[in-house]
């Protein structure tokens, strides 16, 4: 990524308002006595677990500690290092096999690297046998492997766990630090990067398409000017099919570049990049490749799907604010004339069922329930009060 090398800041680039955390990781990469096998690295959604795992697990490889330009940190932060592992999931529980292929895995030394770096997206998502698998393998670790657990917060992880892994906890970073980022990288107006940043709740990656991309901002307004005016339960049900359908699109387009990307790379490693017929042992290697693109496809999808449902409970608390006329800044002051035309339609009582809404759809999109029918039920719940 060729922003990273702009700011001068190595593979770190993507963490912003978290010194403390980034520090601690830095001094392991550098301190032989501050490293560790074990890592449970926590924070809020958005607040980049992942990205801090990517990064340490990136200067950890790099001869030059996280330069952010060599082959190691780029390969690492592009999930194509054959010495780092990633296990993300789009389930709600992570299956013990996946946790047991990753113990053998991480018994093997390093193919290239100076370590061997397993990181686990959801360590969350795993039932109490599941852990005891973990556990061991961390417990006794090869000498050259390394885990990196990432989850919601410390108390998200079995205790067992928790006491095995050295914590860094991530913080929700500052609107303003974002919207300096976004300024100091993007060029953009303070003003517009603010605005993004506001938008986003400082989700740094989300405020940063927000802030560059008018298309992307102008869709999301107009996406929560019709969840305010939608009417009737006809209405609630196109609605949400429109909205599911965008987030397919969105994650369409942001997974496409990669994807031919990803299969050029593959072609060209295994010398084939110009043959018109793939030879049968090719031809898998690139159906696995496929079948995991679509994997990852879907996740982006859910988690597109997740952003418009926070989206929607930050115009409700705009909508809430506006009620109880608090006198705090809205998220979404593009559209506050609908946002008080809402307020006093809906008041507090029918502003806060929709808050609970969202977080019941969320809760049941996390349970694997698809989103078009979560997001249905939870415009159809917020269309009823207006009929
Ligand atoms: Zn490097």
């Amino acid at each position: 990524m060729s922003v990273q090398s702009a700011t001068g800041t190595g593979v770190w680039g993507e963490l912003v308002g978290q010194d403390r955390a980034m520090a601690t990781l830095k001094r392991a990469v550098t301190d032989p006595s501050a490293m560790t096998h074990a890592w449970l690295i926590t924070g809020p959604p958005g607040s980049g677990r992942s990205n801090a795992a990517l990064a340490f697990a990136a200067a950890l490889q790099c001869p030059r500690g996280g330069c952010g330009e060599c082959q190691v940190c780029t390969s690492v932060l592009a999930g194509t290092n054959p010495d780092v592992e990633v296990l993300r999931t789009d389930k709600v529980v992570i299956a013990i096999d996946e946790v047991r292929e990753l113990v053998t895995t991480a018994g093997r030394s390093p193919v290239g690297g100076r370590w061997r770096v397993i990181i686990v997206e959801d360590a969350d998502r795993m039932i109490e046998r599941t852990t005891n698998v973990l556990l061991k393998a961390i417990e006794e670790p090869s000498p050259r492997t390394v885990w990196i657990l990432c989850a919601p917060s410390p108390m998200d992880v079995l205790v067992t766990i928790r006491s095995r892994c050295r914590a860094v906890s991530l913080q929700v970073p500052d609107t303003q630090a974002v919207a300096d980022l976004i300024v100091r990288r993007d060029g953009v107006s303070p003003q517009v990067a603010l605005d993004a940043a506001r938008a986003a709740w400082s989700h740094v990656g989300r405020a940063r398409r927000l802030a560059n991309d008018p298309a992307v901002a102008h869709q999301r307004i107009s996406a929560l000017r019709a969840v305010l005016t939608m009417r009737g339960v006809a209405g609630a049900v196109r609605l949400a099919g429109e909205l599911v359908q965008n987030a397919k699109d969105e994650a369409a387009a942001l997974s496409e570049e990669s994807e031919a990307r990803e299969r050029g790379e593959l072609l060209t490693a295994l010398g084939a990049q110009d043959l018109r017929t793939l030879p049968p042992a090719i031809r898998s290697q690139v159906r696995h490749l496929e079948e995991d693109q679509k994997r990852r496809r879907r996740r982006r999808e859910i988690d597109t799907v997740d952003q418009l449902l926070i989206d929607i409970a930050g115009l409700f608390r705009d909508v809430l604010v506006t009620a109880i006329d608090a006198q705090v800044e809205t998220l979404n002051s593009s559209i506050q004339d609908d946002i008080e035309a809402a307020a006093a339609q809906l008041g507090t009582t029918a502003a806060l069922a929709a808050l609970d809404s969202v977080a019941l759809a969320r809760t049941r999109i996390a349970g694997n329930v698809t989103p078009l029918l979560a997001i249905e039920a939870l415009l159809v719940s917020i269309a009823e009060p207006r009929r």
